[in-house]
């Protein structure tokens, strides 16, 4: 199922006052958008991104999405929120599902966007929404009282709200021909007489429009920060040097008289980073996913190895903080290889390069390494949760 994001940020933010769009407001040293953005980025089920904007703001939002591996494109919006989201639905990559989010709803969690992605394979059309903590009253035009609904079936909808695209599609040329004009997308769902199904949302996923939000934003960010748990984890392995086999450290090939022995490739920097990342997610060592007993895993890239680690650690809801290995070898002089085994690392990771360390070190001819015997190699790394 291919899942495309459409945020929506063209509304005026006039309720903010300051005349800018309130999605390019800083909290802390991030704009709106790219907390939005960053969410999206880590979700498992959303591919890609469309921001519907003003045109004014159009320049400055791109610079706002730089650096994400995943495509984010651009769309000037419409004079309503119906008519924004359609523009959206015009220019967004082809795909199965819409996920429609407000880009002013900074606090969102990759977790929560990807529980209401599922809620709609099973539903055709699902939101996040919360119990009213408000009892809320229907008012008249002069402000009286005209009626109070049991406060227990109110629902506060939030975004996301994902939808089958046929069908949404369907109910919003309805819509127009009809010549109606929602403010919600479930509403233009349930214009059509089919089912939306609401999840539990997620009192935190506010959407900024008065000044005071930024307040609250700013205090949920705050704890947070104080939330996130890190992880961290420790590897070390051991090769035997010998004649006739090629050194490959940290996916490198380097040029030596010898090559380390192994099942594998022997790479024994990839092999202490696996363990550590491993160590980190309490996922078990290399040698029980990896066993030396399969045939499968002969001659295998360590690298390719250390992808599927990552995988797996990432499938645990763990994020990658940084990694620093410290290979331990008498010869030869590894300094030239450097840059290219923290690329080579970054890329098998996911991660910049940035986040990636190597160091080489001798034991000044003592012991094992020190005597040419073998090389060893010492990693940590330290795991984030995603949300
Ligand atoms: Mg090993």
């Amino acid at each position: 199922m291919r899942f495309s994001a459409i945020l929506v940020a063209a509304g005026s933010s006039s309720r903010m006052g300051t005349g800018k769009s309130k999605v390019l407001e800083y909290i802390d040293n991030k704009t709106v958008i790219r907390y939005t953005l960053e969410a999206f980025e880590k979700t498992v089920s959303v591919n890609s991104v469309t921001v519907v904007c003003r045109p004014e703001d159009m320049e400055l939002l791109r610079l706002e999405s730089s650096g994400l591996k995943k495509p984010v494109n651009f769309v000037t919006g419409g004079k309503t929120r119906q008519q924004s989201v359609l523009r959206g639905i015009e220019a967004m990559p082809d795909c199965d599902y819409c996920v429609i989010h407000d880009g002013a709803r900074p606090l969102i969690t990759p977790l929560l966007i990807d529980r209401v992605c599922s809620d709609a394979i099973l539903h055709g059309a699902s939101a996040a929404a919360v119990p009213s903590k408000d009892t809320c009253k229907i008012v008249d035009a002069e402000g009286f009282v005209k009626q109070t609904p049991e406060r227990s079936a109110l629902m506060a909808v939030q975004t996301p709200q994902v939808f089958q695209l046929a069908l949404y599609k369907l109910a919003l040329s309805d819509a127009v021909r009809a010549g109606m004009d929602f403010t919600d997308d479930c509403q233009l769902i349930e214009n059509t007489g089919r089912p939306v199904h609401l999840i539990t949302g997620d009192y935190r996923n506010i959407k900024l429009t008065t000044p005071e939000d930024f307040i609250i934003a700013r205090a949920l960010l705050a704890e947070k920060k104080e939330r996130t748990s890190m992880r961290i984890g420790q590897g070390y392995d051991v090769h035997r040097l010998a004649e006739g086999r090629k050194l490959i450290l940290c996916g490198v090939e380097i040029s030596f008289e010898k090559g380390l022995a192994g099942h594998s490739d022997a790479d024994v920097a990839a092999h202490a980073l696996s363990d550590a990342l491993l160590g980190a997610a309490a996922l078990g060592d290399i040698g029980k996913l990896f066993p030396d007993t399969d045939t499968a895993y002969k001659g295998a890239d360590s690298m390719k190895l250390l992808e599927e680690v990552c995988r797996r650690v990432r499938a645990c809801g763990y994020e990658i903080g940084n990694v620093d290995i410290t290979i331990v070898a008498q010869q030869p002089k590894l300094a030239p290889y450097i840059g290219d085994m923290r690329k080579g690392i970054a890329a098998a990771c996911h991660i910049e390069a940035g986040q990636v360390s190597v160091k080489a070190t001798t034991e000044e001819g003592l012991g094992v390494s020190g005597q040419g015997q073998g090389i060893a190699a010492h990693a940590v790394c330290l795991l984030t949760t995603m949300n």
